[in-house]
């Protein structure tokens, strides 16, 4: 596995004015506050955590769909959230997006071959005869043949959808693929065809993915590394089997205990939080999960824990591991 970084992430916050109250004083939504992580090139970056952990936030701001409200976003040693609109557009194609639903994600009066062509003439790539047979080649890099390019996208499943979804993505050769929630749409069979695909896929084209999920087994399955979400802050990140064989945070654990084990022989306790996920405009002092933690401690209600190094390859946010700073 390459360790050098393709993206790098530092001290990333964003801040929304929160709109609900029409009469009420806003406060201000802390969706993503102050994560650091890396994506190494060629690997699988799983970032996975509850719905509204800020996860989706987080790979918004890494499509420049977002803007930071601080920290910084280094893609390929370059700061992005410092660019100019022209220098990101020269950047975009290097970075592409696989969104949750296939349904919506695909122009509905579009035919299948002007959705994958797409982006090679918004980028301005090829000839009308090389871009034609650039997506015959990608229909059938992902599956498909020649003929479903003349389709509309109602006339396919939502497996086909989305591998429409990623031979767009893959038309202009990206070096990143942000996959957000990419396969929770779909039946279960379905959803290991596509992992299957897109690990196929990474080889063939020395992709490197950040795979966003709130499915753990999902995460587990495709991931080199994960990284564990929690109410915008990241508590537990590590390599695959660190994060899955030996998890140090309470809420890590809390998600693998509801991961189904496919061997009837062994069993597992699961552990039920109690509770719901705070709210990110009024999150808890001290750690952000103490309100729901098994084994919270006086200390983790004032005091916000800082990273404790498990391994070179594990880390953890976590007052139980204090010692190890
Ligand atoms: Fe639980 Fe305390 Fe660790 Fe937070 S810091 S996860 S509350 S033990």
């Amino acid at each position: 596995m390459n360790h050098e970084p393709l993206v790098e992430v530092k001290h990333l916050k964003k801040i929304f004015a929160d709109s609900s109250g029409l009469f009420k004083k806003s406060k201000p939504v802390r969706a993503v506050d102050d994560i650091s992580f890396i994506i190494n090139r060629g690997e699988t970056f799983g970032l996975v955590g509850e719905s509204g952990c800020g996860k989706s936030t987080t790979g918004r701001m890494l499509m420049k769909l977002l803007e930071p409200t601080e920290g910084s976003i280094l893609f390929n040693g370059q700061d992005i959230t410092k660019m100019n609109d022209k220098n990101v557009r020269s950047l975009r194609k290097d970075f592409q997006m696989v969104f949750q639903d296939p349904y919506a994600s695909l122009n509905p009066r579009m035919r299948v071959k002007e959705i994958i062509e797409e982006p090679l003439i918004v980028h301005g790539l090829m000839t009308s005869s090389e871009r034609e047979r650039k997506v015959h080649q990608l229909l059938d890099t992902v599956g498909l043949s020649r003929q479903h390019g003349s389709r509309f996208p109602h006339e396919f499943s939502g497996g086909q959808r989305q591998r429409i979804g990623i031979a767009r993505a893959l038309a202009v050769n990206p070096k990143l693929i942000i996959a957000d929630e990419a396969v929770s749409a779909l039946d279960v069979s379905i959803q290991s065809q596509i992992l299957n695909l897109m690990k196929d896929l990474q080889k063939e084209f020395g992709l490197t993915y950040l795979f966003i999920a709130h499915d753990l087994s999902v995460v587990d399955f495709i991931s080199d590394r994960i990284g564990v979400m929690y109410l915008g802050k990241l508590v537990e990140v590590g390599d695959r089997d660190s994060i899955i064989q030996n998890p140090k945070h309470p809420y890590t654990k809390a998600l693998l205990s509801a991961v189904p084990i496919p061997d009837p022989h062994r069993r597992k306790e699961r552990i039920v939080l109690k509770g719901d996920l705070p709210s990110p405009s009024n999150p808890p002092a001290g750690c952000p999960f103490h309100t729901r933690c098994p084994v919270v401690m006086e200390q983790c209600k004032t005091e916000m824990p800082v990273l404790s190094n498990m391994s070179e390859q594990h880390q953890v946010f976590c007052h139980l591991y204090d010692s190890k700073k």
